[in-house]
């Protein structure tokens, strides 16, 4: 229709077909058109065909014919050779310039035929029914396609030919561009498109829309948000202006700066502070500008031994922030020597210091500092800090400070107990130094009951050292223990309860399961008839009778319920501060000398009579200590007042007090009418009952366990060191020689050797000066053994050496005259050569508390034998792993479980016995035979 010259499409055949005939339109301009009308004649075949037209990427191209057909009943004398039909046809083809219809190569697109309705057309004085058709065909294969319009015989005019395809048209939605897109090739295609974000955008979720073959877009998908800095305005970005500000793509606009903040350009991401007022890292944009807080107020500290309870208020000024925190410096300072004017030298409190709830990061305003070191002083130092303390670079300023100086405190609790040995009546404990002992711990309080008991009766033990060994406890039985301990800040809390249970194993006692024989052997040799008796016992196990006692001081430092452990005098460094705290000074205008009873190592022994202020008068024994003394001297006079001070026992004598600011120094005891024990037996040879004996014994044996509960070794146990009282009741004294040997092992042997009380002493003392509480019982024994014989003297004429060597020898002192056996045994029990074998003074006194309840093992046992003949070789035992031995140690007899001794046995004991008794005659008469 607008061409203006010719078109020249091919048409075949090229005459008589189709023909390019120029007609005016309604508004008479010449047009263009094509016409065929050859109704008349049978057979039409007339092709029409365009130029080339390229495809340019379309893939569905729409044909839009407008043409004009006559109907053939219009026609006269037309036959039904007329058509009211033409075909359309298309042929795909890269090659632009084909020259010819080549009609096999086309296909069909459809059959045309007019509209019902017909538009009328004015063409000059003619009316026209113009018909507007329209087709689509898929054209995916080449460079352009031909259109074919193939006429059968109709009578047509095409006026217009138009060519198009569709596209879905360049669209902005969400924020994304989606470009001009060239619809799909079938009717039903959805072509996907991705759209791309508008400037200053970001993808929020990919942009996608669905371009349709109609040209419309379908199903909008993703789309971008603008870049922080920038808001939407009518599908762009624009950027903030001055004084807004947008943090996140996803914040819906510009927001107005936040209160002390401000933004001076376009596009401003956040706001910056004003100068002064600050941002923390985790603060959001939309936050104002805050500051670090001032300094905690009012600090106040509050000192509980060795715990410091800090409080103080909030900061004057928080800085507009709900997020301020405390923290806690502790410094530990040392001042210099003029107190508060000196140098404080501080250095950060180690680890071990517990800040409860906190040291740092702390919200409330109080905290608890524990674990302090006693008696020290220490400087916190509390920080206030809020979330842009750091940003502002002043973390450190906002603080405040205060100096404290801790009390004395008590240790802290004893954590752990373990019990290390256990028999059925005594259990050794151990522990661990509190954690804390906050000074110098003192000593340790043992408190212990039976379970079952609860705390309605407890003991209670003392002890220097870590461990104890409690005796006297009852068979299976579960104790409760709990352990504390003291410095000069008093006592700490005590340990949790720790339960041990004693065992049951059998551990005989002196005088359990005994089973006694006697034998009676006459035994005639050197004209001498000898009876001797002995006693059997029969003893299982008789090696481990005593062997669960340690007697080593060292080893053991164990104490019984109630009693305080001993505290050497020499250990002060000033013996009048020993002195004034064990013993009390007396006015020497109370003391009445009367006479002179004795003579001691420092000077003489006076009695007399004390009258201390609102008491009544008692008599007392005066030691004094002679004038020109030394320093030395006077330092060891004092100490066995020291040392007795310390004591309060009913068998110990008891010390009233010292002079020491006036001269003569002066101890005064409680007075003992009847003297030293020794001289008092032999003055009364023979004129005590056994009972009565026992019963000395009994008081030596009790005020002994008293010292040994206490740790202190005597050293000088002997019957001239115990007084007697008016009711003969024995008590030991003499306290000076606790430490002759200590810490001087050549005084031993040399200058005071003369000090050595040989016939007393263990061997192990004397020979590697082992004196222990275990060396004590061995004089005991010699003690026991001077009593029953009223104040022989051990060993008679023996010199030093020849004993040394008879009990090196295994030798020991025979029974004296009429001694129970029993007795007799328990002395050589106490002269057992292993120390461990020995009996503690806690069994010495069970046994002779048997024998004072049971008179009748004391009386019917005489005991009149002679010799004790040396140990080593003992008799084979036949019964079992049962081993009997008899008073006569080594003289063991083969018996059986009831101690029954058969013909044969006796007999062999009796040749025995015999035997021995011939041999010890030979080699030892002058020695050991004073009867
Ligand atoms: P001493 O050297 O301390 O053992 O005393 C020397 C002597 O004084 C002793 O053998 C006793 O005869 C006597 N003696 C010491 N203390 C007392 C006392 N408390 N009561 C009676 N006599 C005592």
């Amino acid at each position: 229709r607008t061409v203006p010259g010719e078109l020249k499409w091919a048409a075949s055949p090229s005459e008589g077909g189709w023909e390019e005939v120029s007609i005016m339109d309604e508004k008479n301009i010449p047009i263009r058109t094509y016409q065929v009308c050859n109704v008349l004649e049978p057979n039409q075949n007339n092709w029409l065909r365009t130029d080339w037209i390229p495809r340019s990427g379309a893939q569905r191209v729409y044909v839009e014919v407008k043409f004009t057909l006559r109907d053939c009943n219009s026609l006269p004398g037309v036959t039904g050779t007329c058509k009211e039909t033409f075909n359309l046809y298309y042929h795909e083809s890269n090659e632009d310039r084909e020259s010819y219809i080549k009609e096999n190569s086309f296909i069909k697109v459809d059959t045309v035929a007019a509209d019902e309705s017909f538009t009328q057309v004015d063409v000059g004085d003619r009316i026209m029914k113009l018909n507007t058709e329209v087709r689509d065909v898929k054209v995916t294969t080449r460079k352009g396609f031909y259109l074919a319009f193939q006429d059968v015989g109709a009578c047509i005019a095409l006026v217009s030919v138009r060519v198009f395809y569709k596209t879905c048209p360049l669209t902005v939605r969400n924020l994304a561009t989606f470009p001009d897109t060239i619809t799909g090739a079938d009717t039903s295609s959805l072509v996907e498109v991705r759209g791309s974000c508008v400037n200053q955008s970001e993808e929020r979720e990919e942009p996608k829309m669905y371009c349709g073959a109609d040209g419309e877009w379908l199903v909008p998908i993703g789309g971008c948000l603008c870049n922080p800095g920038y808001e939407e305005k009518g599908g762009a970005c624009k950027a903030c202006s001055a004084g807004f500000y947008k943090a996140k793509s996803t914040d819906p606009g510009c927001a107005k700066c936040p209160p002390h903040s401000h933004s001076l350009r376009d596009g401003a991401t956040v706001c910056d502070c004003h100068s002064g007022f600050f941002r923390a890292d985790s603060d959001p944009p939309s936050m104002a500008c805050t500051q670090p807080p001032s300094a905690p107020q009012q600090l106040i500290s509050v000192v509980n031994e060795t715990s410091v309870v800090l409080e103080w208020a909030p900061p004057h000024r928080l800085g507009g922030r709900s997020d301020t925190s405390y923290s806690l410096e502790c410094l530990i300072c040392q001042t210099g020597s003029h107190g508060h004017t000196g140098v404080r030298l501080c250095a950060p409190c180690g680890s071990d210091v517990l800040f409860s709830p906190g040291q740092a990061g702390l919200k409330t305003t109080r905290v608890v500092v524990s674990e302090l070191r006693a008696h020290t002083h220490y400087t916190f130092i509390v920080h206030a800090r809020n979330g842009v303390s750091q940003a502002s670079g002043a973390g450190a300023a906002q603080s405040v400070s205060v100096s404290v100086t801790t009390n004395q405190a008590t240790p802290s609790p004893v954590s752990f107990i373990q019990a290390t040995d256990v028999t059925r009546h005594s259990l050794s404990l151990s522990w661990q130094q509190p954690d804390r002992p906050n000074g110098v711990i003192l000593e340790y309080e043992v408190k212990f009951y039976e379970k079952d008991q609860r705390e309605r009766s407890y003991r209670i033990m003392r002890t220097f050292s870590r461990s104890v060994d409690v005796t006297g406890l009852n068979p299976l039985t579960v104790y409760v223990f709990h352990v504390r301990a003291r410095t000069a800040a008093g006592y700490g809390e005590f340990s949790t309860p720790f339960e041990f249970s004693t065992n049951s194993d059998p551990f005989p006692l002196i005088g359990e399961g005994v089973n006694s024989a006697f034998l009676l052997l006459s035994v005639s040799g050197v004209g001498i008839l000898l009876l001797i008796s002995a006693a059997v016992f029969i003893i299982s196990r008789r090696r481990s009778k005593y062997s669960k006692t340690k007697q080593d001081s060292e080893e053991e430092k164990h104490l019984n319920p109630g009693v305080k452990i001993y505290v050497d005098p020499f250990t002060y460094e000033d013996p009048d501060q020993a002195i004034h705290e064990f013993a009390k000074e007396i006015d020497v205008s109370c003391i009445h000398i009367e006479k002179v009873i004795g003579m001691g190592e420092f000077g003489e022994v006076c009695s007399g009579r004390l009258r201390a202020q609102g008491k009544r008068e008692i008599y007392v024994a005066i030691k004094s200590l002679k004038a020109g003394y030394s320093d030395k001297q006077r330092r060891d006079f004092l100490s066995e007042a020291s040392i007795m001070g310390q004591f309060d026992h009913p068998n110990i004598i008891r010390l009233e007090g010292v002079v020491t600011r006036c001269k003569p120094l002066m101890i005064i005891t409680e007075y003992m009418e009847n003297g030293s024990l020794d001289a008092f037996l032999r003055k009364h040879d023979g004129q005590f009952t056994v009972i009565q004996l026992v019963g000395m014994l009994r008081g030596i044996a009790s005020g002994m366990k008293y010292l040994s509960d206490m740790n202190y070794v005597h050293r000088d146990l002997a019957a001239r060191n115990i007084l007697v009282n008016s009711n003969l009741v024995c008590k030991v004294s003499d306290f000076g020689l606790s430490r002759v040997l200590e810490d001087d092992p050549e005084a031993a042997y040399t200058t005071r050797v003369r000090h050595i009380p040989i016939r007393w002493t263990a061997p192990e003392a004397i020979a590697y000066r082992k004196f222990t509480t275990a060396s004590d019982v061995w004089s005991y024994g010699i003690v026991m053994w001077e009593v029953v014989s009223y104040g022989e003297r051990p060993y008679w004429d023996m010199n030093n050496q020849d004993v040394i060597k008879a009990i090196e020898e295994g030798y020991r002192l025979p029974a004296p005259m009429d001694c129970p056996v029993v007795l007799h045994q328990l002395m050589l029990d106490c002269w057992e050569r292993d120390r461990a074998e020995r009996p503690t003074f806690s069994q010495i006194l069970n046994m002779l508390d048997k024998l004072i309840r049971n008179p009748g093992t004391l009386r019917t046992i005489t005991c009149i034998s002679t010799f004790i003949l040396p140990t080593g070789t003992m008799l084979e035992s036949g019964v079992g792993s049962e081993v009997c031995v008899s008073v006569i140690p080594e003289m063991c007899v083969e018996m059986d479980r009831l101690g029954i001794i058969t013909p044969s046995h006796q007999d062999m004991l009796i040749a025995s016995v015999q035997q021995e008794i011939f041999s010890q005659m030979q080699h030892m008469q002058h020695t050991m035979v004073p009867v």
